[in-house]
Protein backbone atom coordinates (compact mmCIF):
# COMPACT_ATOMS: atom_id res chain seq x y z
CA UNK A 1 0.00 0.00 0.00
CA UNK A 2 1.74 3.20 -1.21
CA UNK A 3 2.48 6.15 1.99
CA UNK A 4 0.02 8.83 2.41
CA UNK A 5 -1.24 10.79 4.77
CA UNK A 6 -4.95 10.28 4.07
CA UNK A 7 -5.84 6.80 5.08
CA UNK A 8 -8.89 4.78 5.77
CA UNK A 9 -8.13 5.42 9.55
CA UNK A 10 -8.84 9.42 8.64
CA UNK A 11 -11.95 8.46 7.34
CA UNK A 12 -12.73 6.73 10.26
CA UNK A 13 -11.58 9.99 12.63
CA UNK A 14 -14.21 12.22 10.29
CA UNK A 15 -16.53 9.47 10.77
CA UNK A 16 -16.89 8.98 6.94
CA UNK A 17 -16.70 5.24 7.46
CA UNK A 18 -18.33 3.15 10.06
CA UNK A 19 -15.77 1.38 13.02
CA UNK A 20 -16.56 0.52 16.43
CA UNK A 21 -15.43 2.96 18.86
CA UNK A 22 -14.35 2.31 21.85
CA UNK A 23 -12.51 5.44 23.32
CA UNK A 24 -12.43 8.73 22.10
CA UNK A 25 -10.17 11.94 23.42
CA UNK A 26 -8.98 15.24 21.69
CA UNK A 27 -5.65 13.38 20.63
CA UNK A 28 -6.59 9.89 20.14
CA UNK A 29 -9.12 7.46 19.20
CA UNK A 30 -9.58 3.75 19.65
CA UNK A 31 -11.68 1.33 17.54
CA UNK A 32 -11.81 -2.26 17.47
CA UNK A 33 -10.07 -4.04 14.57
CA UNK A 34 -12.47 -5.51 11.46
CA UNK A 35 -10.12 -8.25 11.29
CA UNK A 36 -9.50 -9.34 14.47
CA UNK A 37 -6.44 -11.27 15.55
CA UNK A 38 -7.51 -12.68 18.87
CA UNK A 39 -11.01 -12.16 20.98
CA UNK A 40 -9.85 -8.17 22.32
CA UNK A 41 -8.38 -6.70 19.49
CA UNK A 42 -8.41 -2.95 19.61
CA UNK A 43 -6.42 -0.08 17.66
CA UNK A 44 -5.46 2.93 19.42
CA UNK A 45 -4.56 5.56 16.73
CA UNK A 46 -3.24 9.73 17.09
CA UNK A 47 -5.96 11.89 15.11
CA UNK A 48 -2.46 13.67 14.15
CA UNK A 49 -1.80 11.31 10.43
CA UNK A 50 1.40 10.60 11.32
CA UNK A 51 2.09 7.68 8.84
CA UNK A 52 4.42 5.35 10.84
CA UNK A 53 6.62 5.47 14.05
CA UNK A 54 9.86 6.18 12.32
CA UNK A 55 8.47 9.65 11.07
CA UNK A 56 7.12 10.89 14.58
CA UNK A 57 9.49 13.91 15.42
CA UNK A 58 10.50 15.04 18.97
CA UNK A 59 7.56 17.67 19.05
CA UNK A 60 5.64 14.45 19.34
CA UNK A 61 6.97 13.39 22.70
CA UNK A 62 3.60 13.75 24.74
CA UNK A 63 1.55 12.12 21.74
CA UNK A 64 3.24 9.09 22.04
CA UNK A 65 3.34 9.39 25.64
CA UNK A 66 -0.84 9.77 25.80
CA UNK A 67 -1.08 7.06 23.29
CA UNK A 68 0.89 4.51 25.45
CA UNK A 69 -1.41 5.72 28.35
CA UNK A 70 -4.41 5.54 26.02
CA UNK A 71 -3.48 1.90 25.62
CA UNK A 72 -3.37 1.04 29.22
CA UNK A 73 -6.97 2.80 29.98
CA UNK A 74 -8.50 1.01 27.05
CA UNK A 75 -7.24 -2.30 27.96
CA UNK A 76 -8.49 -2.15 31.23
CA UNK A 77 -11.76 -0.81 29.74
CA UNK A 78 -11.85 -4.05 27.76
CA UNK A 79 -11.27 -6.11 30.80
CA UNK A 80 -7.61 -7.41 30.03
CA UNK A 81 -6.44 -8.06 33.42
CA UNK A 82 -4.29 -10.60 32.91
CA UNK A 83 -2.13 -8.85 30.54
CA UNK A 84 -2.11 -8.44 26.54
CA UNK A 85 0.07 -7.42 23.38
CA UNK A 86 1.33 -4.20 22.18
CA UNK A 87 2.15 -4.05 18.72
CA UNK A 88 3.24 -1.17 16.12
CA UNK A 89 4.25 -2.51 12.94
CA UNK A 90 6.02 -0.56 10.70
CA UNK A 91 7.17 -0.37 7.36
CA UNK A 92 6.90 -2.39 5.06
CA UNK A 93 8.98 -5.28 6.87
CA UNK A 94 7.09 -4.80 9.84
CA UNK A 95 4.08 -5.90 8.10
CA UNK A 96 2.56 -2.29 8.45
CA UNK A 97 -0.40 -2.22 5.58
CA UNK A 98 -2.42 1.08 7.14
CA UNK A 99 0.32 4.37 6.69
CA UNK A 100 -1.38 6.39 10.11
CA UNK A 101 0.63 5.61 13.11
CA UNK A 102 -1.65 2.47 15.03
CA UNK A 103 -0.80 0.24 18.39
CA UNK A 104 -2.60 -3.06 18.27
CA UNK A 105 -3.65 -4.37 21.51
CA UNK A 106 -4.04 -7.89 21.28
CA UNK A 107 -5.52 -10.00 24.40
CA UNK A 108 -8.09 -12.65 25.82
CA UNK A 109 -5.89 -15.28 24.57
CA UNK A 110 -2.25 -16.50 25.52
CA UNK A 111 0.13 -14.80 23.08
CA UNK A 112 2.56 -16.94 21.80
CA UNK A 113 6.60 -15.61 20.52
CA UNK A 114 8.19 -15.55 18.48
CA UNK A 115 5.54 -13.92 16.38
CA UNK A 116 5.51 -14.47 12.51
P1 LIG B 1 -1.16 -3.03 10.10
O1 LIG B 1 -0.99 -4.28 9.29
O2 LIG B 1 -0.33 -2.99 11.36
O3 LIG B 1 -0.98 -1.79 9.26
O4 LIG B 1 -2.63 -3.05 10.65
C1 LIG B 1 -3.72 -2.50 10.00
C2 LIG B 1 -4.93 -3.04 10.70
O5 LIG B 1 -6.05 -2.25 10.35
C3 LIG B 1 -5.27 -4.49 10.32
O6 LIG B 1 -5.26 -5.28 11.49
C4 LIG B 1 -6.66 -4.36 9.71
O7 LIG B 1 -7.48 -5.44 10.02
C5 LIG B 1 -7.17 -3.07 10.31
N1 LIG B 1 -8.17 -2.38 9.55
C6 LIG B 1 -8.13 -2.05 8.24
N2 LIG B 1 -9.24 -1.38 7.88
C7 LIG B 1 -9.99 -1.27 9.00
C8 LIG B 1 -11.25 -0.68 9.30
N3 LIG B 1 -11.99 -0.06 8.35
N4 LIG B 1 -11.73 -0.76 10.57
C9 LIG B 1 -11.01 -1.36 11.52
N5 LIG B 1 -9.80 -1.94 11.32
C10 LIG B 1 -9.31 -1.89 10.07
Amino acid sequence: MSETTETIFSKIIRREIPADIVYEDDLALAFKDVNPQAPVHILVIPKKPIPKLTDAESQDDALLGHLLLTVKRVAEQAGLTNGYRLVINTGPDGGQTVYHLHLHILGGRQMTWPPG
